[in-house]
């Protein structure tokens, strides 16, 4: 649907864009990275990546754990599709977590329409 290689990361901000691997965890490290820095030069960035959305911004308030894991965030990932909750780059990068995610996304889909 997006027209992106598997493995490939999208980022966009105003302004620009860059396509980065996100294959291995060391890809997908860089990539979050390279998120945070954009994230504080560009504003908010969206993340295209193995079909899913994510924005992400620089965390808001003073509470800023993930919703998977608690860890504090350097910046949060809202995936439109998931609901109003953050989280923090690793969970949102992770395979198996983005597999556990789609399930009920699915289901959910499924009896809606
Ligand atoms: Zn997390």
């Amino acid at each position: 649907m997006i027209g992106l290689s598997p493995g490939v990361a999208h980022v966009s901000y105003k302004g620009g864009g860059l396509c980065l691997p996100a294959r291995s965890p060391y890809d997908r490290q860089l990539l979050a990275e390279q998120v945070v820095y954009c994230t504080r030069t560009k504003g908010m960035v969206q993340v295209l990546v193995n079909d899913d959305r994510w924005l992400v911004h620089l965390p808001t308030g003073p509470r800023g754990g993930c919703v998977e894991c608690g860890q504090r965030m350097d910046t949060a990932w809202h995936a439109p599709a998931l609901g109003d909750v953050a989280y923090c780059s690793r969970c949102a990068l992770d395979d198996r977590n983005q597999r556990q995610r789609r399930a009920p996304v699915v289901a959910l889909r499924s009896s809606a329409g």
